[in-house]
């Protein structure tokens, strides 16, 4: 039970990825990748694409979190206005005021950050609204007696300890905004706070440490996702490549070499198939079995390579005459092809071999060894609405036989036989 739960959030993660990483063109990071995976050492970006690919991969991965978080992030924003009331009662209603002024400005870019699907703006816009808290809380510093206003400066560290721990905000861009919130804070105090210099300095201190920390621990917690996603992409690239090489396989398995057109295995496995739809259907179905004539002299007049070539070409006009999803075309072997065309009866048969029988001989390929000077096809066909004792053997070895035919009775010719109809 609890495993299969782990399965399906493994799944739901990889098809996260898998659907951001299927978008892009990933094969040609697969060196870069493996590099990055090596590498050890401090990084803040990836070459390139990756890290392109980087940004788009991490958004998905935290936009949820950094969508929750802010809402966090509102809510104790906003109870700190609790804390207003008991500390200042007789001024919180001046506090209140800015907390929900600023509330109210944000709301449009608190929407925004809901439904943006453009990371880098997203970004931009929740750091803007953690600056705009921070320069709230300066600005509170402000309406408050001089002496009482140090005790708020401590909620700009609650900003900026947030921006590098559970915004999810890339390190970059919390580490600008919480320096930006820190050279705020500066220029607001010596512009209009006028804090004595030893709490300036100090608060300078505190603030660039928790800055310098943060940095520090920003970019440890983005390393770990910067790994996780080279591994995540490494996993995505080999599954790809498995997958294509297990489709290379099965084409290999199915089709032969030379002519590309499906091999004797894989024509029996669709003549079987569309044998028994035939027998349930009550349809006819065609076998036509093709035999290049004189095809030894040729290849004793011309050489392999150009019998290769010329029994490619044959295979390639065949080939055209399978124009129906069920029909298969198929190298028997050697210089044979085998043809099976499902709903189609005797007379059909005989025009599709006619057809290609005239293909062939008007593509006009040079044969002088043979007596009709250019290379010829003899075809034989067998046609029938097949029964329950009907087999593929009993379909071909009727071909083969009307083949026979066409070739005792002096070749360049068509054949077909009808069986049941
Ligand atoms: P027929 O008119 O009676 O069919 O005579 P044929 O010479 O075509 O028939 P035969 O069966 O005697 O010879 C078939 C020849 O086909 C033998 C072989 O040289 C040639 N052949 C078979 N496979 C290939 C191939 O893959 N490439 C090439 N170049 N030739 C092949
Ligand atoms: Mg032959
Ligand atoms: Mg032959």
């Amino acid at each position: 039970m609890f495993e299969k739960e782990i399965d399906k959030l493994l799944e739901r993660e990889l098809r996260l990825y898998t659907d951001l990483f299927d978008r892009y063109d990933v094969a040609p990071l697969k060196g870069i990748v493996e590099k990055e995976i090596r590498n050890k050492g401090f990084r803040l970006f990836f070459p390139g694409n990756l890290e392109h690919l980087f940004q788009e991969y991490y958004f998905l991965k935290t936009i949820n979190r950094i969508r929750i978080m802010l809402i966090f992030g509102i809510i104790v924003y906003l109870s700190f206005g609790y804390a207003d009331y008991v500390l200042f009662p007789e001024m919180y209603k001046d506090l209140w005021t800015i907390r929900l002024f600023m509330l109210f400005i944000l709301l449009p870019t608190l929407i925004y950050v809901f439904i943006s699907k453009n990371y880098r703006m997203t970004y931009w816009v929740y750091c803007f609204m953690a600056l705009m808290a921070g320069v709230s809380i300066v600005g509170m510093m402000f309406v408050l007696p001089p002496t009482e206003a140090q005790i708020y400066y401590a909620g700009l560290f609650l900003i900026i300890f947030f921006l590098y721990t559970l915004s999810g905000l890339p390190f970059l861009f919390s580490s600008i905004d919480s320096w930006a919130i820190a050279l705020i804070y500066f220029l607001i105090d010596i512009s209009f706070l006028h804090s004595p210099e030893k709490y300036l300095a100090a608060n300078m201190f505190f603030i660039s440490s928790a800055n310098i920390l943060g940095m520090i621990g920003g970019y440890i917690l983005e390393y770990y996702v910067r790994k996780d996603f080279l591994l995540s992409l490494k996993v995505y690239m080999d599954k790809k490549e498995l997958e294509e090489l297990n489709e290379r396989l099965r084409h290999l398995s199915n089709h032969d070499e030379l002519t590309g057109l499906a091999n004797r295995r894989r024509l029996k496995e669709v003549f079987q198939k569309e044998l028994k739809r035939a027998i349930r259907e009550r349809i006819p179905l065609t076998v036509l079995m093709i035999d290049i004539d004189y095809f030894k002299a040729y290849n004793d007049k011309y050489g392999h390579i150009k019998g290769d070539f010329a029994l490619k070409e044959v295979g390639r006009i065949i080939g055209r005459h399978a124009r129906r999803p069920a029909d298969i075309v198929s190298r028997w072997g050697g210089e044979e092809f085998v043809v099976v065309l499902s709903n189609v009866n005797g007379e059909q048969a005989y025009q599709v071999a006619q057809a290609i029988h005239k293909d062939v001989l008007e593509r006009n390929i040079e044969h002088r060894s043979s007596p009709f000077k250019k290379l010829t096809v003899s075809i034989g066909g067998f046609s029938e609405i097949p029964d329950n004792v009907r087999t593929i053997d009993d379909f071909i070895s009727k071909a083969d036989k009307a083949l026979y035919r066409a070739k005792e009775t002096g070749r360049n010719r068509v054949v077909v036989y009808n069986g049941k109809l």
